[in-house]
């Protein structure tokens, strides 16, 4: 599966194939109960505030990976809004059996919580196991400037720059041959 605050941050989705369209799938009715149900997160349906705090989040977890995509610290600032949002919604763990039988950590919210609570502190313990777990090096967005997707390379030579290589990588490896014709002069005059 997909980690919890890759698939919230990508929900500012922008063509890949460079049309110019965007969506916003916060905004799309249906997008966030789809990812509530993913994740197991209780169900929540945002008011104006509660959306553009959300929105607030996402922005602060893509700047948080264009920093790291770049080799740099996160800022002690960012750090202390993850850790203000992960102090709102109190979690239990609990070691448990998945349906195939394996043990699996399961977080459990706390009931009492409000929901929208829930929704930041599980999106911001998401990006911190994935920051803290070793793979901070390994958050990438992709190379094509009209996509911009947001990914963890888990390559082993850490080498992966687009989201997908058959879509992105694709599309800019046409782009970089039509681009050398064009420069080129032609061999049959
Ligand atoms: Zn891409």
């Amino acid at each position: 599966m997909e980690e919890l605050w890759i698939e919230f941050v990508n929900s500012e989705w922008h063509d890949w194939k460079g049309l110019g369209a965007s969506e916003d799938r916060l905004d799309k009715p249906g997008w966030l109960d789809g990812l509530l149900m993913r994740y197991d997160l209780p169900a929540y349906a945002p008011d104006e505030e509660g959306r553009a705090a959300l929105k607030r989040l996402r922005g602060l977890l893509r700047g948080c990976a264009e920093r790291l995509a770049q080799g740099g610290p996160l800022d002690d600032d960012v750090v202390a809004s993850l850790n203000e949002r992960l102090g709102r919604a109190p979690v239990t763990k609990r070691l448990e059996r998945s349906a195939d039988g394996k043990l699996q950590v399961a977080d459990t919210w706390d009931a009492a919580a409000d929901e929208g609570d829930v929704l930041q502190g599980a999106i911001a313990l998401s990006f911190a196991r994935t920051v803290a777990g070793g793979r901070a090096d390994r958050v990438r967005i992709c190379d094509n400037r009209d996509c911009l997707w947001v990914f963890v390379d888990e390559t082993r030579n850490r080498s992966k720059r687009y989201c997908d290589d058959s879509m992105c990588g694709n599309l800019m490896k046409v782009r970089r041959f039509r681009a050398r014709r064009k420069t080129e002069p032609s061999a049959n005059g």
